[in-house]
Formats: structure tokens, C-alpha cells, sequence
């Protein structure tokens, strides 16, 4: 059923099989339903700083790492990066706004489809550009046994962070695999990108507010309106 869309990935990077052995798991957005939080510690850190910022630009920066995500808006307000004291104080106020609002739930389905994926002997990765202590301690209550840290790249391991494929390739790196052998689970434009240019098999799972077009034109091979979607439709990607 997704033939197609596997064909045309094998064509345009020159593998010579898809032959998945791991699935690289981005956090939020894909595991928790935490986004709406992050993007509300982050208009709430940027404006008592007196920075300009909206929600949409949250959405859009999603994945970016906290540094990133500041020295994008100090160019565009002062046309130069943050310094390390002014990140440190930003993402310090963002990760207090993050940590007195935030309920950490599941997105549904997911826990059923690394279950799944469990039991069909993939390895499971964890990619994230996230460093909020909070979602990375609830990862083992959340989803006993399925992440282990060997398998695990966060905030603290990388320098470039998303849309860089600096990260998907460490996890590529870890998991002594070839890229036709991996298949990553995204929610967000820049997410996708790093995937992408990574040169791994991309799906991505539209769990917000923004159009699902906008994972298309970042470059996910196929795209899914929600986790349950994509749940019900797994055994079939993996049997194209
Ligand atoms: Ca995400």
C-alpha cells in the first residue's frame, strides 16, 4: 500500500533495500502530548524578556534545541545570538513556566504502537532535542522498559540540534545500522528535516495545530493526520 512512496525514497537516495531494523522515536509531539505546554513556557519566557513571539513560531521552532530556539529570535530582534548568560536566563524562565504547567500525557496509541514495534524485534531509539528533565525522567513510568539510555540522543549529546541532521545521524551512529534500515516517527517541520537530511525514512505524524502540508514540504515520505492513524497502518508500511 505504501510501495510507492518506498520506491520512490529507494530512487531518489540510491539504496538498495528498505529493510527496517529500528525506529527512531523524536519525544514531543510523538510520545507526549506536551507541545501545547512548550509553546505556552516559551511566548511566556520570550515576551517578560522582551521578546516578540507567538505561538505559531513556537510550533514552527519545535525541535530546535533551547539555544537555538533563542538565538533565532535575537537576530531577528537585535541582529545578533544570545549570549550564553541571556540563554541560560530565558531557558532557565522557560523551563519554569514548562515545569508549573505541564501535564505529561501520552499521545494516544503510541504506547500501543511501540508495543507493537516491540514485539516485531526493531530496536527502539529515542531523538529528541529536548533537555526538560520532567519528560525525559517520565519516559521509564510512561513507557516501562522500552527506552534505554544507550539508545537515547537528547539536548545534552548534540551541538547543532534540529533541523541539523547532526542528531538522527548520532542515533544512526549508535544503532551500527545502514540508513535504509531505520525509520523515524516525526511531528514537526524541522524534525522532518533533520531526518530527511539524515537520509532515513521519514514519517510524519501530524499531532498539532499546524497543516499536515507542512511535513509533506519538509520532506516526510509519508504523512499521517494523528498517531492512531499511523497505528493502524504500521504492519502495511512495514510489509510494502
Ligand atoms: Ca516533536
Amino acid at each position: 500500500m505504501f510501495s510507492n512512496e518506498i520506491e520512490k525514497f529507494l530512487r531518489l537516495k540510491k539504496y538498495p533495500v528498505f529493510d527496517p531494523k529500528a525506529v527512531f522515536f523524536d519525544m514531543d509531539g510523538v510520545l507526549f502530548d506536551s507541545m501545547k505546554y512548550h509553546v505556552s513556557a516559551w511566548v511566556q519566557a520570550m515576551v517578560e524578556s522582551g521578546l516578540p513571539f507567538t505561538e505559531l513560531e513556537g510550533y514552527m521552532n519545535e525541535g530546535r534545541t533551547g539555544a537555538s530556539t533563542i538565538d533565532g529570535v535575537f537576530m531577528r530582534v537585535y541582529g545578533r545570538e544570545a549570549t550564553e548568560e541571556e540563554k541560560q536566563e530565558i531557558y532557565k524562565l522557560k523551563s519554569i513556566y514548562f515545569e508549573a504547567e505541564a501535564k505529561i500525557e501520552q499521545i494516544p496509541f503510541v504506547h500501543e504502537l511501540l508495543l507493537k514495534i516491540q514485539a516485531q524485534h526493531l530496536g527502539i531509539f529515542l531523538v529528541t532535542g529536548s533537555g526538560q528533565a520532567t519528560l525525559l525522567d517520565s519516559l521509564e513510568k510512561h513507557f516501562p522498559g522500552l527506552f534505554i539510555q544507550e539508545r537515547m540522543v537528547t539536548a545534552f549529546d548534540v551541538k547543532m540540534g534540529k533541523p541539523h541532521p547532526e542528531p538522527y545521524l548520532m542515533a544512526l551512529k549508535k544503532s551500527k545500522l545502514n540508513p535504509w534500515e531505520v525509520v523515524v516517527i516525526e511531528n514537526a517541520p524541522l524534525g522532518v528535516e533533520s531526518a530527511n537530511a539524515a537520509g532515513l525514512f521519514t514519517i510524519g505524524v501530524n499531532t498539532g495545530p499546524l497543516d499536515p502540508k507542512v511535513l509533506t514540504d519538509s520532506g516526510a515520505n509519508i504523512v499521517f493526520d494523528g498517531m492512531k492513524d499511523l497505528f493502524e497502518n504500521w504492519n502495511k508500511i512495514l510489509n510494502s
